[in-house]
């Protein structure tokens, strides 16, 4: 799943500023890979997280867990939104910090989401449960 976000757009006029935070979040798409780290669950589909991520933004620290299937967001609203957009269904989310500072908080969030993706995993390692990356309609088929 490719998730970005809207930083950074500034100008004089809203219009153009509209503009240039599309550019930039077009810039910084990153991939996200999910699957099923949580303990409790163990089913293999691409519903939560691989495995628990930490982001951070200015004060604020944003710590994603895997949550059975079923669960839901357990999040806040900002990051609630932004793991929809990411194709995570279910998770467990904890935040410290100035979490009314909205960007702060949506920048945790998306840099907890990061962590999915620039995680090494050795090839070679077994894994009990698969990791995904790429749309959600293929959650069933892409593997990494
Ligand atoms: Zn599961």
């Amino acid at each position: 799943m490719a998730l970005s976000v809207w930083e950074g757009g500034k100008a004089k006029e809203a219009a153009p500023a509209i503009r240039k935070a599309v550019n930039n979040a077009k810039l910084n798409i990153l991939e996200i890979r999910r699957g099923c780290g949580s303990w409790e669950c163990g089913c293999g589909r691409a519903h939560t997280l691989p495995f628990l991520v930490v982001g951070k933004s200015g004060s604020v620290e944003v710590v994603l867990k895997p949550a059975p299937q079923g669960l839901g967001r357990a999040v806040g609203d900002v990051a609630k939104i932004i793991l929809r957009m990411a194709g995570i269904e279910d998770a467990w989310g904890f935040a410290k910090g100035h979490t009314k500072t909205t960007v702060n908080y949506a920048l945790a969030t998306f840099d907890a989401l990061r962590q999915t993706s620039i995680m090494k995993i050795n090839p070679a390692l077994k894994l009990s449960t698969p990791i995904y990356a790429g749309s959600v309609a293929n959650a069933g088929s892409v593997k990494s």
